[in-house]
C-alpha cells in the first residue's frame, strides 16, 4: 500500500510526486502515456512557474522572452515589455519528460502507459483501478488535466460549464532554426526579445505564434460557447502569420484541444483526495497559462499529503481545500473580471489596448498582468482607478463605473 498515488504525470502531477517523495513519502504516479508525449500548449513559462518549480531548468529552455508584441482589432502593434520579466519557452514533450524523470529521481515509482479508468473507496485507503490492474493508498491525488475522469469518478465535476473552458487549435510548426531566428523574437523596446499575441481574430479569445528550437508553435483558442468562430480565426491566424513573415507554415500537425479557464474555485478534494493543476480547472482566464498553477497547486497537494500521512489523518485533505482557496481563488475571481473586458469584444480589446499604448504606467500593470509577475488580484484596484481616473471616456466605455 502506498502513501500516495498521484494519477497523470504533466508538469502538476510530476511536481505533487516529486515534492510528496521529498517529503518521505512512498509515492506512486500513474501516467495513461509513454514519455515523451506531446501536449498541445505554447509553452510560455512566466517567471512565477520557474520560482516555483526549485529546479534547474535551463537545459529545457529553447529560447527567452521580455515580453509580448500585441496585434490589436485594428492593425495596430502594441509592445508590452518590462525589465521584470524574464519568460521562457519550452517544448511540452521534453519539459514534461524531464520534470517525471526529476520525480524518478527523488524516489516515486512512475508506471507509464497505464489509464486510470476507476476508483474504488475502501475501508482504510482508496484504490485505483485500471484496465487489468489496481494500486492502492492511503491517499489520491488526481492529475489528470482538462479532461480529469478522476474529477467525475469522485463526483466532483460531472462536466464544465461552456463558460469554465477553453477550445484551442494549434500546431508545431516545423522550422529551421536560422529562419526561426529571422522571422520570430521580434525585438521590442530597448531590443528586448518579446513573443507575439493575436487579439484581431477571435471574440473571447487571442491566437499567438511562439519560436521554439526547432519551429513555431502556433495557435489560437477561445471560449468554448463562442467556438463556431474558432476555425475561421484559425485561418485567419496562418494567413497572417505567412503573409507578414513571408514564409509557408506546414500545419499539418494542426490537434484541437481544450483548457479550463479558472474563475471561482469549486470543490477541490473528495474522501481521501485532492485534484491539482487542469483537473481542478487552475488557469488564468486571462491568458490560458496553467503550468504555473500546476505547479503551485501539485506542490500545495504534496506539503498537505505529507501531513495527513504523519498525522495518520486523511480528513486533512479539508486542508486543501482551504488554502487552495485562500491562495488562489482571489486571483482568479479578479483575472475573471479583467479577462471579461479584455475577450469581451474585438472594440473592448481594441480599447484597452489603445490605453496601454497611450500610458506607459498602464503598460507596465498590463505586462504584469498577462506575465503573472504580480498575482492580479495585487493590480486589480490600481488598473481599475488608473482607467477611471486618466482614461474616464474608454473606462465608461467599457462598462466601468
Ligand atoms: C493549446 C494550449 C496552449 C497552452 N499554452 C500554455 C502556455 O503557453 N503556458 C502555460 O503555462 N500554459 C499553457 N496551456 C495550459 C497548460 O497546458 C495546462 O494548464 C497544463 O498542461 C496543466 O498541467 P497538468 O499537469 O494539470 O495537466 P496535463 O499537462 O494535461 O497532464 C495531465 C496528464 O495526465 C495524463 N492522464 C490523463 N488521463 C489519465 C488517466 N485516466 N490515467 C492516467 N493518466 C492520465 C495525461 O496523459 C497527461 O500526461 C495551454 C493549453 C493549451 C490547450
Amino acid at each position: 500500500m502506498y502513501d500516495l498515488t498521484v494519477i497523470g504525470g504533466g508538469p502538476a502531477g510530476a511536481t505533487c510526486a516529486r515534492k510528496a517523495a521529498e517529503a518521505g513519502l512512498d509515492v506512486l504516479l500513474l501516467e495513461k502515456a509513454n514519455h515523451p508525449r506531446d501536449k498541445p500548449c505554447g509553452g510560455a513559462l512566466g517567471p512565477f512557474a520557474v520560482q516555483n518549480l526549485d529546479l534547474d531548468i535551463s537545459p529545457m529552455i529553447e529560447h527567452i522572452f521580455h515580453g509580448a508584441l500585441v496585434h490589436t482589432p485594428s492593425q495596430k502593434k502594441v509592445i508590452l515589455t518590462s525589465k521584470n520579466l524574464t519568460g521562457h519557452l519550452i517544448t511540452r514533450s521534453r519539459f514534461d519528460s524531464y520534470l517525471l524523470q526529476k520525480a524518478v529521481d527523488e524516489g516515486v515509482e512512475v508506471i507509464q502507459g497505464v489509464e486510470v479508468v476507476g476508483l474504488e473507496q475502501l475501508k482504510s485507503g482508496i484504490r485505483a483501478l485500471a484496465v487489468g490492474d489496481s494500486y492502492k493508498s492511503h491517499l489520491l491525488v488526481g492529475a489528470d488535466g482538462v479532461n480529469s475522469i478522476i474529477a467525475r469518478k469522485l463526483g466532483v465535476r460531472p462536466k464544465w460549464a461552456s463558460d469554465q473552458v477553453a477550445m484551442c487549435i494549434s500546431a508545431e510548426v516545423p522550422l529551421n532554426t536560422k529562419d526561426v531566428e529571422s522571422v520570430m523574437m521580434t525585438h521590442g523596446a530597448e531590443g528586448c526579445p518579446v513573443i507575439e499575441l493575436y487579439f484581431d481574430l477571435v471574440s473571447w479569445g487571442y491566437g499567438w505564434c511562439f519560436p521554439k528550437e526547432k519551429g513555431l508553435s502556433v495557435g489560437v483558442g477561445c471560449r468554448l460557447d463562442k467556438r463556431e468562430d474558432l476555425r475561421h480565426a484559425w485561418e485567419k491566424l496562418v494567413t497572417k502569420i505567412e503573409l507578414d513573415k513571408g514564409i509557408e507554415l506546414d500545419t499539418s500537425r494542426k490537434v484541437s484541444s481544450r483548457v479550463p479557464l479558472g474563475g471561482k474555485i469549486h470543490r477541490s478534494i473528495a474522501r481521501r483526495s485532492m485534484l491539482i493543476g487542469d483537473a481542478a480547472g487552475l488557469v488564468s482566464p486571462i491568458t490560458g497559462e496553467g503550468i504555473s498553477y500546476a505547479i503551485q497547486s501539485g506542490s500545495l497537494a504534496a506539503k498537505i499529503a505529507s501531513e495527513a500521512v504523519e498525522m495518520k489523518t486523511p480528513t486533512h485533505v479539508v486542508e486543501y481545500d482551504t488554502q487552495l482557496k485562500k491562495k488562489l481563488e482571489k486571483e482568479l475571481i479578479d483575472s475573471r473580471w479583467i479577462a471579461d473586458i479584455l475577450h469581451r469584444s474585438p472594440k473592448h480589446s481594441e480599447l484597452l489596448f489603445q490605453m496601454v499604448d497611450e500610458d506607459p504606467v498602464m503598460r507596465n500593470y498590463f505586462t504584469d498582468v498577462l506575465s503573472r509577475v504580480v498575482p492580479f488580484s495585487n493590480m486589480k484596484g490600481k488598473i481599475g482607478k488608473r482607467m477611471l481616473s486618466k482614461h474616464p471616456l474608454k473606462a465608461l466605455q467599457l462598462g466601468l463605473r
